[in-house]
């Protein structure tokens, strides 16, 4: 047995070494700006401001949110009980997917939606249900590692292509005369904020009679006027689109949904192993999404919305003035709430995260291999409950780091 022990602690040590060992921090209160944490390996917790959460409207601790939660679990229990084809299925559970179907029925014609635990296990289940063995996947080259592990899952082959390039894939797709192509992307870049050309790609489907797989868990609820994400960003309609919007992001709860026309889903209940072979998520959680639907649809989330884009702008502009002018770090194109600053190696990125620590400032660095080697980032993701304030503390903190790493690393 030690010998099986010393293996992986060699390997966790050869991580270490590299600067790519992760650790967990403790979140002591609920997920706002200012926060309670306990980092690995502190002895007391810390409150801290952070730029790392995904709760991007700030609905993450909304009290209206709790309530329909609570709500719901006097209404229903806690547990589902089971699989959604086995009594797990709640009337909570069939009226968020109804409401879902209607916000996506402007994009996909006989839209239906299905609600899922995770986004993780939709994407699982949409690649590998439509990714039968006469299938080929073409995956974008920055896709989600949800949909990589879903197109590995699936019987299809899979043909990866470059990142956001619309004529290779058109070349790709020309060469192959599989009878099912499914075309695989990530709407918004979850590592760099910038937008898939989803107009592009699904002009790519329509010609080459292919699936157009999008997963926008960074889009829905952000992005368009009343927050349905890229197709409303977009105004996208296809019966070939296939749309996974995730939960527990802006929508601040839990889960995922796949809409897609009536057919697909359909076909999904019937053959999608990681719909049917799980135990179905609380129908409180889908009575507390219905409330945070209401709130993003409504005038609070525009509101917020419009919050988040004024906290970019201001980002935006502060970082640019502040940035070193030998282009040893920059801040790429985004026009969403996850605003990447790079960096470059593993070591500097961890350096300027703990200059920002000492000014208790939270960011995620991110290394390898959830990004390219060479191109660490800190990745910086605003939320609509930022205020001013905060993001003026953050670009004058950066702007420190970036030019005097040796005296804060001395
Ligand atoms: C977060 C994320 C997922 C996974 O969603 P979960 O609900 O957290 O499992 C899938 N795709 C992308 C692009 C994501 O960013």
């Amino acid at each position: 047995m030690s010998r099986l022990l010393d293996r992986l602690q060699e390997e966790i040590d050869a991580l270490d070494a590299l600067s790519l060992r992760r650790r967990r921090q403790i979140a002591e209160t609920a997920c706002a700006p200012e926060q309670t944490l306990t980092l690995a390996g502190a002895a007391a917790p810390r409150t801290m401001l952070g730029f790392s959460s995904n709760d991007y409207l700030g609905l993450a601790a909304h009290p209206a949110l709790a309530k329909a939660w609570a709500e719901g679990a006097a209404l229903y229990g806690t547990g589902s009980g089971g699989s959604h084809l086995i009594l797990g299925h709640s009337r909570a559970h069939a009226q968020l997917e109804e409401r879902l179907a209607d916000w996506m029925s402007p994009f996909i014609p006989q839209a239906r939606s299905l609600f899922f635990c995770t986004g993780y296990m939709a994407n699982l289940a949409v690649l590998s249900a439509l990714g039968g063995a006469d299938a080929v996947i073409f995956s974008e080259s920055l896709n989600h590692a949800s949909l990589i592990d879903g197109a590995r899952l699936a019987k299809a082959r899979v043909e990866r292509y470059p990142h956001c390039d619309v004529a290779a894939l058109d070349t790709q797709l020309a060469s192959c005369d599989a009878p099912v192509k499914i075309i695989v992307s990530d709407a918004v870049f979850s590592m760099d904020g910038n937008i898939a050309p989803v107009a592009e790609l699904l002009a790519l489907a329509e010609r080459h009679d292919a699936w157009l797989v999008i997963d926008d868990a960074h889009g829905f609820g952000v992005l368009g006027a009343t927050g349905r994400g890229v197709p409303e960003a977009l105004g996208l309609r296809s019966e070939r689109l296939v749309l996974v919007g995730t939960l527990g992001k802006a929508a601040g709860v839990s889960g995922a949904f796949v809409a897609a026309h009536r057919t697909v889903v359909d076909y999904l209940v019937q053959r999608a192993r990681p719909y049917i072979f799980t135990t179905a998520a609380p129908p409180a959680v889908a009575h507390a999404l219905l409330a945070s639907l209401a709130l993003i649809e409504g005038e609070e989330g525009a509101e917020r919305r419009a919050r988040l884009l004024a906290r970019i702008a201001q980002l935006r502009s502060g970082l640019k003035a502040v940035l070193p002018a030998d282009g040893s770090a920059w801040l790429a194109e985004s026009p969403t709430a996850i605003q990447p600053l790079i960096v470059g190696d593993n070591a500097r990125a961890m350096r300027i995260m703990a200059q920002l620590d000492g000014h208790g400032l939270r960011v995620g660095a991110i290394r390898p291999p959830t990004v390219p080697a060479g191109t660490a980032r800190l990745r910086i993701a605003l939320s609509a409950s930022h205020g001013e304030g905060d993001v003026a503390r953050l670009v004058d903190a950066l702007g420190e780091a970036l030019f005097r790493p040796a005296k804060e690393a001395a």
